[in-house]
């Protein structure tokens, strides 16, 4: 059956340590993301144990949850 794999939740500095590793965080749950192949594409995806999520390994990016502005909006009169 199923091996039993320990879900692994990295914070503050081991996230950015497993990223350089070329590793991915889950952006839902925060868990360590899994590497492998999507059987259908064929493409490199990285896939969430915890709560299933996957992406394309080319399509991710690490979200820290700090809502960035955008920088292409348009209402940025006012600002310098
Ligand atoms: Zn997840």
């Amino acid at each position: 059956m199923k091996e039993n794999k320990k879900i692994i939740f990295p914070e503050g500095e081991d996230i950015w340590r497993y990223i350089d590793n070329g590793s991915a965080i889950c952006n839902k749950c925060g868990a360590l993301m899994e590497q492998t192949d999507d059987p259908e594409t064929g493409y490199a995806i990285f896939k969430c144990p915890s709560c299933g999520w996957q992406i394309e390994e080319e399509d991710y990016e690490y979200d820290d949850g700090d809502p960035e502005p955008k920088r292409m909006d348009r209402s940025n009169e006012g600002h310098v």
